[in-house]
């Protein structure tokens, strides 16, 4: 390709992006797969890489999602949520964790020839939400937007059951849990397969929308106007992150997870698995690879987040993602299935 034609390449890719994180972030009706999506994003990831002088500040390259809708009044995150890079195949697996080991070893964080130690979850096909806790009790809940900026979701969100509306405090308790004063909490609001057949069988009774897959079918009915109407919606929730905490932090990513336990948020517990080194995490991979059709939601990978708070903030952040963590994402299910005769991709 020529220079012209690369650059109009990058224009038009860039377009088709803009266009589908449209739909897929505001309307919550993406006109194309994942899959075909993901490869658009690699093309123009694979373009600006080869030539880096083509790479802009607003390119969906350095981004995250889009701006929040006007419909929703809108919260500034006091700490970015940001989206994870991602790998498919073995060899990134590896390359990601020889940039880690390499940055902790030169760092003096590990010794020559110790093992990084990462923490394994799963990557739930949900959409991110943060919830702000002041003194224990649920104040704001916010969508990730641009990363910057969210839609406060706050009414909606305090209609999910599984989501506390006050954290459990045992102060005298054995394990002696304080509340701190402001703990944001990140994680995924998501909906099971089940519920998510059911709320179509419904919809199409009523002649209402039918969603696409469970993750549309979650961010459509969070992000409702009428609060009633989420209300209705099986909505589930897990934690697997932070953003603003007044209290100083325990030292491994683990141990933040289960304090939230102790504090009464969902946490998906019986799903985790601490590993070292690229060998570990493929074994994770694998494992889950294996009994995904078995899980009673949909995922779309697995996350490898390094366990130790102190190796985190030693390998900070790129524009849109953390350098200490990872999403390893699935081959595409595009299998359709007959529903009420209407076809979905799930
Ligand atoms: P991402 O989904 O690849 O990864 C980041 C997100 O993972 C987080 O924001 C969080 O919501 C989620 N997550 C789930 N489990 C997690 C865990 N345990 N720890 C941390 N995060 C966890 O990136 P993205 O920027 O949110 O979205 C990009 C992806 O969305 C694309 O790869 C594509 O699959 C999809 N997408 C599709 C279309 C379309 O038109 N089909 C458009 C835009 C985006």
């Amino acid at each position: 390709m020529t220079a012209p034609d690369i650059l109009e390449r990058v224009r038009t890719l860039r377009d088709q992006i803009e266009q589908h994180n449209r739909a897929y972030y505001l309307q919550d009706s993406p006109t194309v797969s994942d899959a075909e999506y993901d490869n658009l994003m690699r093309e123009l990831e694979s373009l600006e890489v080869q030539h880096p002088e083509l790479v802009t500040p607003d390119s969906p390259t350095q981004r995250v999602g889009v701006k929040p809708s006007e419909r929703f009044a809108t919260v500034v995150h006091q700490v970015p949520m940001l989206s994870l890079g991602n790998a498919f195949e073995q060899q990134e697996v590896i390359a990601f964790d020889k940039r880690v080991s390499d940055t902790l070893r030169q760092a003096g964080l590990i010794h020559p020839g110790q093992d990084v130690e990462y923490f394994c979850e799963l990557k739930l096909d949900g959409l991110a939400i943060s919830l702000r806790y002041e003194n224990g009790l649920l104040v704001q809940a916010a969508t990730r937007g641009d990363g910057q900026t969210g839609e406060d979701v706050t009414a909606n969100v305090k209609t999910i059951k599984s989501i506390p509306l006050r954290l459990k405090s045992e102060p005298n308790g054995p394990n002696s849990v304080g509340v701190p004063e402001i703990l944001e909490v990140r994680g995924e609001v998501f909906m099971n397969l089940a519920d998510f057949r059911r709320l179509n069988e419904r919809q199409a009774e009523r002649s209402e929308k039918v969603f696409v897959n469970p993750r549309n079918a979650a961010a459509g009915s969070l992000r409702q106007l009428d609060p009633a109407v989420t209300a209705r919606r099986p909505l589930r929730f897990f934690a697997y992150g932070w953003g603003e905490v007044s209290e100083a932090l325990p030292e491994r990513h683990e141990d933040i997870l289960n304090w939230f336990v102790q504090l009464g948020l969902p946490v998906n517990v019986s799903e985790h698995q601490c590993v070292r080194s690229a060998k570990g995490l493929m074994a994770f991979y694998e494992q889950v690879g294996g009994k995904r059709e078995r899980l009673l939601y949909d995922i779309d990978g697995v996350v490898y987040k390094v366990n130790a708070l102190a190796a985190q903030r030693t390998l900070g952040y790129v524009a849109r993602a953390p350098r200490f963590a990872l999403a390893h994402k699935f081959p595409a299910q595009e299998v359709t299935t007959r529903l009420l005769d209407i076809q979905f991709q799930v």
